[in-house]
């Protein structure tokens, strides 16, 4: 049977991904050098219609790396020479925070309860810091920090700003102008095979990245932004890359232009609508997040009582997956992916199997 994934990600394809993949195979993308034109072509494709999708401008340069974890290590690398800030209310915003430790770094953080959100603007940032890394949607929790206050931050605090968007992308909409650094996986939003992260940098990380390179701080190997940023130039990259996977985000970034981001996002906002409805109104399943403000739309988390594992086997019976809790929540709580491979259709089964009762 075909199941339809509702998980965090991987998840559900994209509902163009299997005659893509088709065509690539058609056309030998396994084999094809990524020294030659075939793959400059499609790397420079990949770039224009993502900064369309996206309205990347133009003082922002995108890198394609291996996956966002990879992405949180060479942001660290190439634009902290010894003082981060971290906003932590999960696993994911904690590992951001826990790289920079491991990277003989002296990171400072602001931590909360997991499933719990902050007002950014009201915090106290240490003056020597250079870097202020924010995870805007938290997976293990289903919080997500609103747009807005992402946006205000260089207001008060003039250093670098790094945001991981893994779970919310395409549906957040940036003002890249306020941001320097933004990162994403393929297999979550974009509905992709994983194996394939996006690193978008601002000019003045570049030029941090420069200065530290020149003052001889350690920045790492072929993945330090100047090697990216030499190859970038001729649309190479200094490895061998995912091809295979820079093609689909490609492809699959054509499809949703077509679509229309506006319409992607719209039907977003309505299927959580429909989830979170449901679930209020539940007698016994509760939204985990208890400020609406902070409610993630794209990974929806539910505290079931226990019942995670009653859920995910009468869901798996009827062909759907979705996620169990994070870590300490594996239990208690199920997540409930809202992407744009998902149709309305299938969210109203999900929550016709599992029900009122
Ligand atoms: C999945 C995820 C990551 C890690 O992405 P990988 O591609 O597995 O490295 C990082 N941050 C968040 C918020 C995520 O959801």
């Amino acid at each position: 049977m075909k199941n339809i994934y509702f998980t965090c990600g991987p998840s559900q394809l994209y509902p163009t991904v299997k005659s893509h993949l088709k065509t690539a195979l058609d056309n030998n993308l396994g084999s094809i050098s990524h020294r030659g034109q075939q793959f400059q072509n499609i790397y420079k494709s990949a770039q224009t219609n993502l900064r369309k999708l996206l309205s990347i401008p133009l003082s922002h340069k995108i890198f394609f790396l291996s996956s966002s974890l990879e992405s949180m290590e060479r942001i660290i690398e190439n634009c902290v020479e010894k003082q981060s800030f971290h906003f932590v209310n999960g696993a994911f915003s904690h590992k951001f925070y826990q790289f920079a430790k491991l990277l003989k770094k002296s990171p400072v953080k602001h931590e909360v309860d997991w499933g719990e959100g902050y007002l950014l603007n009201k915090i106290k940032i240490p003056k020597r810091t250079e870097l202020i890394c924010i995870t805007q949607n938290e997976t293990s929790t289903g919080a997500s920090i609103p747009l807005q206050d992402i946006n205000q931050i260089k207001q008060n605090h003039n250093v670098l700003v790094a945001v991981d968007i893994v779970s919310s992308a395409p549906y957040v909409k940036f003002d890249f102008s306020k941001i320097d650094l933004v990162f994403f996986s393929v297999q979550k939003g974009f509905g992709l095979p994983a194996g394939l992260s996006i690193l978008i940098v601002s000019d003045r990380a570049i030029k941090k990245s420069n200065y530290l390179e020149k003052k001889g701080v350690n920045m790492g190997s072929y993945h330090s932004f100047s090697s990216l940023l030499e190859k970038g130039r001729i649309f190479q990259t200094p490895e061998t890359p995912n091809v295979l996977s820079i093609y689909l985000l490609n492809q699959v970034c054509k499809d949703m232009l077509n679509k229309g981001i506006t319409t992607i996002r719209k039907a977003i906002d309505e299927n959580s609508k429909l989830v979170f409805d449901f679930f209020d109104q539940h007698p016994k399943y509760k939204p985990f997040v208890n400020n609406p403000v902070f409610r993630s739309r794209t990974t929806i988390e539910i505290n079931v009582r226990g019942e995670a594992n009653k859920i995910l086997k009468k869901l798996k019976s009827s062909g759907i997956v979705v996620s169990s809790g994070y870590g300490k929540f594996k239990d208690n709580h199920i997540r409930i992916a809202n992407f744009p491979a998902h149709s309305k259709d299938n969210f109203h089964k999900l929550i016709n199997v599992i029900g009122y009762n």
